[in-house]
């Protein structure tokens, strides 16, 4: 598991640190989701809808008229809460997983063609990209505030997060919430 704080210390841009930090305090403040896709822009990405194989949620691509020279490339056909995780996700392979010093190297995270074996890398790199996303929505007892708050109701809780309910059931286990006991 990821917590928050090494969501931040991932990004090197400190004052790009407080859009990060108003976006996770903001939702669990209020109970209900932030724009990530602004969260996105302030950090200087592009983010697109465009059209991707059924399969493929988004992608992350240099792109050099953006500010920090990487697009997002969302698929418009997934739901708006899968999208909002897949914004994330794709962010957290720019913070952890992009070669800064080579701008114009191949994007590892473009979408695969036909038959692609993951190597064990990549595997891990999906796997941290899912912990930095859950760690920005859910870090911090982001969270627990909310779990709390709308009494531990999961699809109250997707909706505040603007995530689907299958995020908010793997992130009560990954968390340590856990569901009240209704019987
Ligand atoms: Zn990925």
């Amino acid at each position: 598991m990821m917590n928050f704080s090494e969501v931040l210390d991932s990004v090197p841009n400190v004052e790009q640190r407080k859009f990060l930090r108003a976006f996770n305090t903001f939702q669990a403040d209020e109970c209900r989701p932030v724009s990530i896709s602004d969260l996105a822009q302030q950090l200087g990405f592009e983010v697109t809808l465009v059209e991707l194989p059924r399969d493929v949620k988004g992608r992350l691509v240099s792109q050099a008229f953006s500010q920090n020279g990487y697009e997002i490339q969302i698929n418009r056909n997934a739901s708006r809460r899968q999208q909002r995780w897949t914004v994330a996700h794709e962010m957290a392979h720019f913070y952890l997983h992009t070669d800064y010093s080579d701008p114009f190297s191949e994007d590892s995270y473009r979408a695969a063609p036909g038959f692609h074996f993951y190597r064990t890398d990549e595997l891990k790199n999906e796997r941290q990209a899912n912990e930095w996303a859950a760690a920005l929505f859910f870090g911090d007892n982001a969270l627990r505030r909310v779990w709390t708050k709308l009494d531990q109701d999961i699809e109250s809780v997707a909706k505040a997060f603007g995530l689907n309910e299958e995020a908010i059931r793997i992130a009560t286990k990954n968390w340590g919430v856990t569901p009240r006991a209704n019987f």
